[in-house]
């Protein structure tokens, strides 16, 4: 069977190509999107994704702001600078990278986050917005799959869908968004039974769990749509999904690759939350 790449690079690309369009028009009005990027301590991981989504912003013209603080910042230090953040009006947006040091309480973290520049989506305010089907702000990477999976022109409506992992970022806001577009959702976790054959009934199947190459054509249903949120390192330090691309492939209708498939989305959804942040705040001025 012939498949549809669902290729997330190409997508962001053009997102980001609109994107710079519209942030140089609301530059002519004097109004430029800002997004204050807060990372904790030195680990590598958080360093890379901080230093991809300065190069992004840079990319289509929102000004970017990097606090780096060191990993003895107290509690009281971090709750301290969002204050400042959530006052600061070139600040549209506000995202502090996870995880951060254990000895801060993240969940406290971000609910100090005005949900106003909560673009991330993971406020408790924006998560019942997004539960009651009215979200500001949707969370990046699963937005990212729903834009990806409508930019290919393929129906949701009336699917069976299967998410694996229950995760805050991504298997709930991913299920809720799956069943906003009406697809019938089932969410898997690791106290599932007999996961294999749950998968097997998936229209549109959803993998979310940071185990290199689970899922594997036994898991996967004739002509279904595979998305691999998975970004693993094997010991090697390679780049791996949640799926076996080259054992599934002959059988999906479509399938995100990992690089290059839901990476870039996400992203590129930031970019997005951030703009439509700015054009909250700022309403007045771009009208
Ligand atoms: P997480 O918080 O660790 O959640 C993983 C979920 O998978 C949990 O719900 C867990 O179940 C479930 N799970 C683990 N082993 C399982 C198994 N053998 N069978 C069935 N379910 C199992 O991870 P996450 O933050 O959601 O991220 C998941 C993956 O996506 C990771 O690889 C992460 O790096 C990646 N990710 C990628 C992007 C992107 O932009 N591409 C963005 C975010 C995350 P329990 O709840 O029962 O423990």
């Amino acid at each position: 069977m012939s498949y549809i790449l669902l290729d997330g690079k190409d997508l962001a690309g053009r997102m980001k190509a609109e994107m710079r369009e519209k942030v140089e028009n609301m530059a002519a009005k004097g109004v430029v999107p800002g997004l204050a990027v807060v990372i904790v301590g030195n680990d590598p991981a958080s360093r890379v994704y901080v230093n991809s989504k300065k190069k992004d912003c840079a990319e289509v013209g929102i000004r970017s702001f990097e606090y780096a603080l060191p990993e003895e910042t107290t509690e009281e230090q971090l709750l301290g600078l969002i204050d400042t953040l959530n006052e600061d009006d070139s600040v549209d947006g506000i995202l502090v990278q996870l995880p951060i040091p254990k000895h801060l309480d993240e969940a406290k973290v971000i609910r100090r986050i005005s949900p106003k520049k909560d673009v991330d989506a993971f406020h408790p305010y924006n998560v019942g917005e997004l539960m009651i089907g009215t979200p500001i702000f949707a969370p990046c990477t699963p937005a990212g799959i729903m834009e990806l999976i409508k930019d290919a022109g393929l129906e949701v409506a009336g699917k069976n869908c299967v998410v694996i992992g229950r995760s805050n970022i991504v298997g709930k806001p991913m299920a809720m968004l799956m069943l906003h577009n009406n697809a019938t959702v089932t969410i898997c976790h690791s106290k599932t039974k007999d996961l294999k054959s749950v998968c097997k009934q998936a229209d549109i199947l959803v993998a979310a769990i940071g185990k290199t190459e689970l899922i594997t054509s036994e898991y996967v249903k004739e002509g279904a749509i595979v998305i691999d949120v998975g970004m693993n390192r094997t010991p090697e330090g390679r780049l791996t999904g949640d799926v076996n691309f080259e054992d599934v492939k002959e059988k999906v209708s479509a399938i995100t690759p990992v690089p290059g498939g839901v990476g870039p989305m996400t992203r590129a959804m930031l970019l997005v939350n951030t703009i439509k942040a700015c054009n909250m705040h700022k309403a007045n001025m771009l009208s």
